[in-house]
């Protein structure tokens, strides 16, 4: 394999490696943040890299970005405010923006330059942005957070990169304790929360982190994304309220097109693995 035809992002302590071969690199920069790299590949068209990490491609973005919106929108009872945090790519607001019932969607993302980048790469994602509903913000998710009113939001989406640079704040229990302060009574926050085979230890904390901050429901769901460490990736809900009312029959008559969502797969995302009941009974 010669490494100048591939990308390839290699997992420490998982010793494994996810490599695509690339057509040229389109783009690089070092934002106040992170280092952005923007390549073209053979097969998954273009896909955006921070820090070495895969972010986000155009062949299987889908996943990820339905599967962090249309489950909790859609066992939320009545969600009409929703917060972004990260999410610079803008694939999980035009998501969101897919649910009529949603009035206002602020994102809030540290770093402008991602968002930048997927309009000039990534324009299907960003097609939504000039929705009326839409708002975008470029400052810390965590401050955000912190500063906002008691019980002003429904659903808080954590759309990060992982716990390391700028986000490692975003697993911590201060900022779940800040998300509970500012949900309402009914209030989900839902964090991307990285792959159940690799990186088990860290959704253990992240658990006990958001049930420390007095949230006393949780649910994971998982799906496939094959440009993440092990393909396999999951995304956790965290509410004050009872999680068990999916509104399937909204869901069934959604009115919206998606790739991957439907309420088969809401259903069939919502099973427990053996191994992950065992270590979170
Ligand atoms: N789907 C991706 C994943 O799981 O690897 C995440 C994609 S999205 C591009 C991640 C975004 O989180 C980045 O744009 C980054 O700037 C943003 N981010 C990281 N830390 C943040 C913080 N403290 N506040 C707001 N946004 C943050």
């Amino acid at each position: 394999m010669n490494p100048s035809e591939w990308f390839t992002e290699q997992v420490p302590g998982a010793e494994s490696a996810f490599s695509l071969k690339i057509k040229r690199k389109l783009h690089e920069e070092q934002s106040p943040f992170q280092f952005i790299e923007i390549y073209e590949t053979e097969t998954f068209g273009n896909l955006m890299v921070i820090d070495g990490c895969t972010m986000v491609s155009t062949r299987d973005n889908f996943f990820y970005h339905e599967m962090m919106s249309h489950p909790v929108l859609f066992t939320h009872p009545n969600p009409k405010n929703v917060w972004i945090i990260g999410g610079g790519d803008c694939g999980t607001l035009k998501e969101v923006l897919k649910h009529p019932g949603v009035e206002h969607v602020v994102q809030i993302d540290i770093d402008e330059r991602v968002t930048r980048l997927a309009e000039i790469y990534f324009p299907e994602l960003c097609e939504s942005n000039d929705d009326p509903r839409a708002e975008l913000k470029f400052i810390d998710g965590i401050k955000w957070v912190k500063d906002a009113a008691p019980g002003s939001v429904d659903i808080i989406i954590v759309d990060s990169t992982d716990p390391i640079g700028p986000a490692e704040g975003l697993f911590g229990a201060e900022f779940y304790r800040d998300c509970f302060n500012c949900l309402s009574d009914t209030g989900i926050v839902i964090q991307q929360s990285e792959s159940a085979l690799y990186h088990l230890k860290l959704m253990g904390e992240m658990r006990s982190a958001m049930q420390g901050a007095g949230f006393d429901h949780l649910q994971t769901v998982f799906f496939p994304q094959c440009i993440y460490p092990s393909g396999w990736w999951s995304a956790t809900m965290a509410s004050k309220a009872d999680l068990g009312h999916f509104r399937e029959m909204d869901a069934a008559k959604k009115g919206f097109e998606t790739v991957y969502y439907n309420i088969d797969i809401h259903r069939a995302a919502l099973a427990q693995p053996e191994f992950f009941k065992r270590a979170f009974a």
